[in-house]
């Protein structure tokens, strides 16, 4: 690379196939290729997983017995015996000035050859005194190399690739030599840098893999993450742009009588959250453009209301509203709730004698009769029906609207970008209907902006008053099992009915029917004799569940068994009491629901969880559980235990860009990228000013990464 050309751009770093640095053969080369490095970009992004400070790490003479550590030392010497059978021992000793640590490994003869006398090794294990030596037993062996700085980058090791620090390292070092003569483009405004503190992209690729102090590698890894994530948010923000500009929106009038109606008589104040959603909701429904929004906000703090507003607004326009919910369960419970709702509203309609019809509400779903179903389609197209109400079937082609204004989704389960696309598109070929994607699951803001980053975000981040907390109680032996079916009993004692949920087992609805079966039988037998159980699960017929359902309902049923079907929807004030069997195979964030079952009426609730975690993360989502009812809270938990995977879903790594970048760890820098991005398109949304940038997303976030970026 001769001087005199331009600073390197990551384009550039692309071109160059590891091949091209010395050391690489073609058995490095193939190890290489094993952990998808190919190029001097992908070498240069692979970056430490840690970076150790030799001043601080433990010395081999402080370790002490069942210490588990990380020590740098020496290779002393080695040896290999031969043991009975076929099995060999060989002992490595490490120092450390006038310490010496002995690592043990049963038939791996070849860490003789590969731990040499003179060669500084990292090692982590558990240490053991033996015969008064320290030694460690198959420990974790990360060949360094002759690194001689204060701070030790240590890369990601695979088993299988067999690349070590000490190859990766010198990989590294070599292709940092030979770029430095053309230096690296920073494609970033100096602004922007400037306003941050940022150090600039050179210092950075160096500052991660070569630092001198701890300082040094936080400054560069904050550049690079930020990096990460500007790329990412120019990325959706132009498209959300993009969307805007392409699509006609309808100008709706969002003050008219059915909507001052239907708040007038609501028996209850709007939250001030829900004041501040609509008025958000408003805000876009009176511009030329589609509204494209999330509504986030926890079990219960009313978010249906909200969403029944927005179908009012279209509908008094002389528009049409649809609902789409992800279950017909959850759909039918929609339909109910809007009409008891809306049922005895009426719409103007000059051509009745009387100036107005009632408002017309219909549910499509698959199970709606063949011969229903047609009248409802026949009377959508005709804009005889006002609201519809629906699962999957609502994107069918057979679905046609009159005016389709609004559409809500209800995102349960997060139907997915094309399905949101699939409804907006049944808006006339001129304008698009304005949508607005609900969820009870809330994901932290920061994450928000990256998973829903096309949406505008409005949040209920408050529950309607005159809730009594639900109480959670987390019974792990037999002895909390007793009192907790004592408690269903003395709550049936006392008028009041009862959830037992049974937990998913295997992903398999038949045997989760038998579990809910078995649960149901052995309850009826026992701690549960003489109350009145309804069972309630998959298999279950349409018809036996409708009147399972209703008798719950009308209080001729006092505990019901089921599986998870009730997590969405089932909503009677009369349940009191939620038991959730095996609590610690459910999610943080499927318990969160199940709990918000009940806790809906007057009376005080109470959430029991019976389980004895096998795992800490079991053990820490009860906990959790236990400790909060605010779903946004459970929702950072939730975050910090699984990690991003979650919400990015988890797809195998490949060419995502979020390498550095964790939504969790790094919130300050979403929310700063999204800003910057924001001024950055809104000025300049094919990015000419910036084609390093535009260069740079092309490169690393093809159609399909953004495409999945938009996807769960
Ligand atoms: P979400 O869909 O967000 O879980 P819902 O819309 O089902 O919540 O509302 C939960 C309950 O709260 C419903 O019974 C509803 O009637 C009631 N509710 C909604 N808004 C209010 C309010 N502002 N004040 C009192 N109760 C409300
Ligand atoms: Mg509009």
């Amino acid at each position: 690379m001769p001087a005199g050309d331009p600073p390197l751009t990551l384009r550039d770093l692309e071109a160059i196939p590891v091949s091209r640095l010395r050391g690489v053969g073609e058995k490095k080369g193939s190890a290489l290729a094993s952990a998808e490095i190919a190029t001097v970009l992908d070498l240069l992004t692979h970056y430490p997983r840690r970076h150790l400070d030799r001043t601080r790490e433990a010395s081999i003479g402080e370790l002490r017995a069942g210490d588990e550590a990380t020590v740098f030392g020496e290779v002393r010497s080695s040896s290999t015996r031969q043991l009975k059978g076929k099995r060999t021992l060989t002992n490595v000793v490490i120092g450390d000035g006038g310490n010496q640590l002995t690592l043990t490994f049963f038939n791996q003869r070849w860490r003789d050859k590969q731990l040499t006398p003179g060669m500084t090794v990292l090692v982590h294990g558990k240490c053991e005194i033996y015969r008064g030596q320290r030694q460690m037993t198959g420990p974790i062996v990360d060949l360094v190399g002759n690194q001689t700085g204060r701070i030790v980058p240590v890369y990601p090791q695979s088993e299988k690739s067999g690349l070590l620090t000490r190859d990766l390292a010198a990989f590294v070092e070599e292709a940092l030599a030979r770029c430095r003569s053309r230096g690296f483009d920073d494609p970033v405004p100096t602004a922007v840098l400037e306003r941050f503190g940022f150090v600039d992209r050179a210092a950075a690729i160096h500052g991660i893999h070569q630092p001198e102090t701890l300082t040094e590698k936080d400054e560069a890894r904050r550049r690079l993450v930020f990096d990460e994530l500007l790329r990412v948010q120019l990325e959706l923000v132009r498209r959300k742009r993009r969307i805007e500009r392409e699509t006609a929106g309808i100008v709706h009038r969002t003050e008219g009588e059915l909507t001052n109606r239907f708040v007038e008589r609501l028996p209850f104040p709007l939250t001030r959250a829900q004041q501040r959603a609509i008025d958000e909701i408003n805000g876009d429904l009176v511009l030329g453009r589609p509204m494209h929004r999330l509504l986030q906000g926890d079990v219960g703090s009313g978010k249906t209301l909200v969403a029944v507003h927005l179908l009012l607004v279209a509908v008094q326009g002389g528009h049409q509203g649809a609902l789409m919910a992800p279950t017909e369960v959850l759909a039918e419970q929609h339909h109910a709730g809007v009409a008891a709702m809306l049922g005895d509203l009426s719409v103007s309609d000059p051509a009745t004698l009387m100036g107005d019809r009632p408002l017309r509400i219909e549910l499509l779903t698959n199970r709606v009769g063949v011969a229903e179903r047609r009248k409802i389609l026949a009377d959508l197209v005709q804009g005889k029906v006002d609201i519809v109400i629906g699962t999957h079937a609502l994107i069918q082609d057979k679905v046609e609207f009159a005016a389709l204004g609004a559409v809500v989704i209800d995102e349960q389960h997060r139907f997915g970008v094309e399905q949101r696309a699939a409804l907006r598109d049944k808006g006339d070929a001129v304008t698009a209907p304005d949508v607005l994607v609900m969820t009870a699951t809330p994901i932290p803001r920061t994450a928000a902006m990256t998973v829903y980053g096309d949406l505008d975000v409005s949040t209920l981040d408050e529950l309607p008053p005159g809730r009594t907390p639900i109480l959670t109680e987390w019974a792990r032996d037999d002895a909390g099992e007793e009192a907790v079916w004592a408690a269903v009993r003395a709550a049936v004692a006392d008028g009041r009915q009862a959830y037992v949920v049974c937990p998913l087992i295997d992903e398999s609805e038949a045997l989760d029917v038998r579990s809910a079966e078995e649960t149901f039988s052995v309850l009826q037998t026992s701690e549960l004799a003489g109350v009145r159980l309804g069972l309630l699960h998959g298999r279950v017929t349409p018809a036996e569940k409708d009147e399972v359902m209703g008798s719950f309902r009308r209080g001729e049923l006092d505990v019901l068994v089921a599986t998870t079907v009730i997590e969405v929807g089932v909503d009677v004030a009369n349940a009191t009491v939620m038991v959730i069997l095996d609590a610690d195979r459910f999610g943080i964030a499927q318990l969160h629901q199940l709990r918000g079952r009940v806790g809906r009426g007057e009376y005080a609730s109470r959430c029991f969880l019976v389980g004895d975690p096998a795992t800490a993360d079991g053990e820490a989502r009860l906990e959790a559980i236990v400790s909060s009812t605010d779903g946004f809270e459970l929702a950072e938990v939730d975050l910090e235990l699984r990690g991003e995977g979650t919400i990015m879903g988890d797809r195998q790594k490949g060419r995502n860009d979020l390498k550095l970048a964790s939504l969790r760890r790094d919130k300050e820098w979403v929310t700063a990228a999204r800003e910057v991005a924001i001024e950055i398109v809104d000025v300049d949304e094919e990015l000419d000013a910036h084609p390093g940038l535009a260069d740079e997303l092309d490169l690393l976030l093809g159609d399909d990464d953004a495409e999945y970026l938009m996807k769960d």
